[in-house]
Order: C-alpha cells, then sequence, then structure tokens
C-alpha cells in the first residue's frame, strides 16, 4: 500500500521517496514481474510514408531492440526465448513476466491481426500481462475496446510516446502529432480501465530547463498510470545527432550528477500518484553519437536518485500540493 502526501513521506513497502514501478508491481501482483521485449514486426506510420519517411528525427528502433526480438520467429518463441535471457543474465527470481511489444507502433495493423498477436502473447502461462507501446495516433475505439476486452483476463497496459508537452517541440524532432493527440489517446484509454503509460525525453532541441520542469504540472494532470522519462540520447547515424552537431546551443545536456539533481527538481512537483517507471535510459555506449555517461546501468542511477532524494530529504509530489493549492 501506498501513502502519499505533500508535507510527509511515507511509503508502506519499499521505503522509496518516489512511487516506484518495482512496488507498483509488487502491490499489483504480489512478487516480480519482468518485462520481456517482443518484436511483432509492426513498423510506424512516421517511417512508412503514410504520415513520413523519416521518423522522428532521434529514432533508430536498432537501438532499442533486443538482439532475441526478430519478427521472423512467433510471439511465442520470442517470449521463451526472453524469459531464457532473463532467467540466465539477469533477474532469475521473477516468475511471471510481461509480455512489451516495443519496437516501433505496436497498434499500426488491422484489428483482427492485433487481437491475434496479443492473444498469442496473453495464452503464454507465464505471461501475466501485455505492455503495448504505440504513438497516440495509432489507436482508435475499436482498438481500444479490444484491449479493454482483453485487460478483463490479465493485465493490459498501453505506452504512449508522448515525448514533449510542446507542440514546436513536436514538430521540430518531427513526431508528426501534437500534444492534444495525446492527451485525447490517454483520455479514451484510461476512461475504459486499461492501465495508461507515457514516456518522455528530457533534451530535445530548443527546450529549456524550465520549460521541462513546466512538464511535471501538465503531466500531473493527465490520468496517467505509469511514466518513463529519459534524458536525450544522441543516436548514430540520425537527424537529431546532426542537428546537434550544427547547432549544440539549442540542446540542454546532462552530465549524470547534474540530471539526477534536475530529475529530483522535477520530481518535487509530480503528482505522487503516477508511478515512475524509469527516470533515465541506458542506450549501450556503441549507440552514442556523442559521448554519453558511459557504462552505467540502471540499478546504479537508481541507486543515485535514491541516495540524493534522501541527501535532499525530498521525495516525488512534496511540491505538488503547494503548486496545486497556489492555483486554486
Ligand atoms: S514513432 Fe517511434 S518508431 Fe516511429 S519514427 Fe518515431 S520513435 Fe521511431
Amino acid at each position: 500500500m501506498l501513502q502519499v502526501c505533500a508535507n510527509t513521506w511515507s511509503m508502506v513497502e519499499g521505503g522509496r521517496r518516489f512511487n516506484s514501478y518495482a512496488g507498483y508491481f509488487r502491490r499489483r501482483f504480489g512478487q516480480r514481474v519482468q518485462k520481456v521485449a517482443i518484436n511483432a514486426g509492426f513498423t510506424c506510420p512516421n517511417r512508412d510514408g503514410s504520415l513520413a519517411v523519416g521518423g522522428c528525427t532521434y529514432c533508430d528502433n536498432g537501438a532499442f531492440n533486443p538482439s532475441y526480438c526478430l519478427p521472423r520467429k512467433s510471439i511465442t518463441q520470442q517470449i521463451d526465448e526472453g524469459i531464457e535471457f532473463h532467467a540466465t543474465h539477469r533477474y532469475k527470481e521473477a516468475q511471471q513476466y510481461l509480455a512489451y511489444f516495443q519496437a516501433f507502433s505496436n497498434t499500426y495493423a488491422p484489428l483482427d491481426t492485433l487481437c491475434k498477436i496479443y492473444g498469442e502473447a496473453l495464452r503464454h502461462p507465464q505471461v501475466a500481462g501485455i505492455v503495448v507501446g504505440t504513438r497516440p495516433d495509432c489507436v482508435d475505439e475499436a482498438k481500444l475496446d479490444c484491449l479493454a476486452q482483453l485487460s478483463q483476463k490479465k493485465y493490459v497496459a498501453v505506452e504512449y510516446g508522448v515525448e514533449s508537452c510542446y507542440d514546436r517541440t513536436l514538430r521540430r524532432i518531427n513526431r508528426g502529432h501534437d500534444f492534444a493527440a495525446a492527451v485525447q489517446a490517454i483520455e479514451a484509454t484510461a476512461q475504459r480501465g486499461l492501465s495508461v503509460g507515457a514516456h518522455i525525453i528530457f533534451g530535445l532541441p530548443g527546450e529549456t530547463k524550465d520549460d521541462m520542469l513546466s512538464e511535471a504540472g501538465i503531466l500531473s494532470a493527465l490520468p496517467l498510470t505509469t511514466i518513463k522519462f529519459h534524458q536525450l540520447q544522441l543516436i548514430k547515424n540520425t537527424a537529431m545527432a546532426s542537428e546537434f552537431a550544427e547547432c549544440p546551443q539549442d540542446f540542454v545536456r546532462f552530465e549524470v550528477d547534474e540530471y539526477v539533481d534536475f530529475f529530483i527538481d522535477f520530481l518535487e512537483r509530480f503528482n505522487p500518484g503516477i508511478v515512475v517507471e524509469r527516470f533515465a535510459g541506458e542506450v549501450p555506449p556503441r549507440f552514442l553519437a556523442h559521448a554519453g555517461w558511459g557504462l552505467i546501468r540502471n540499478e546504479q542511477l537508481l541507486a543515485m536518485l535514491d541516495k540524493r532524494l534522501e541527501q535532499r530529504s525530498t521525495w516525488q509530489g512534496k511540491k505538488w500540493g503547494e503548486e496545486r493549492e497556489q492555483e486554486n
């Protein structure tokens, strides 16, 4: 059970100063649950010519796909291999898994194709649910109704790439949709009782630190279950890497310690009811066009965040209540 208010911090489980994903799953499933990434062979309207061909300027999906995810393999085979990979390499104690449809836009296909693919994943005996990553403009009423139906039996979450709350940024990074599209999709998903997630990038061109901090209030007002944040990582051979080379002054670049402090400033202003799935990324250095933070793992970043939150005697939502009072 989670208890948070503006004046005190108390998390009955886990003792963390933010609403963590691990705690969310322990509350929901009673144990650790591990995501297994699936590549179901979808593409994306921002790459196949429906909207555009170049895609978002930072996008290189190859950087985010584990090697066991190949669309020529069946969904079941990918799940089996993903479970074996995690059991061997990383999280030996996980007994339940979430099939994570991660690559490209995983609702971008006819409804009957989607139902077949999601159904195959949900029938796997070790799969407790699915997480479907997609674009806000790739869902409609029928697809969301199908997902809501599936959620009657197992956990179903939809995760939207939102990336920024500012239309000027979304235009500049060639997202092909505006922020209103994200709000509409998030609301339609939440209205059906589905878990709904969002992904945000900090450090996109043209955004100042104050712009990014102001997103805390905007995102806090949405009916989100979970949210993921990443610092901008410039991937080799992307349009954004070239843009950075031409006008680096348009980008806020964070050193790791600076980013942790910035993120805590954000977290203080952020709705404590929304689960923070991730606050930084870990793209392997070989993909990066510019030096990143080196070989730093997510667990190390989390330990830095926990320590700094304690040093600063602060927590998620500490200032959220204050800001809401000022607004009223
Ligand atoms: S929507 Fe996703 S897959 Fe499509 S171009 Fe953008 S980042 Fe890449």
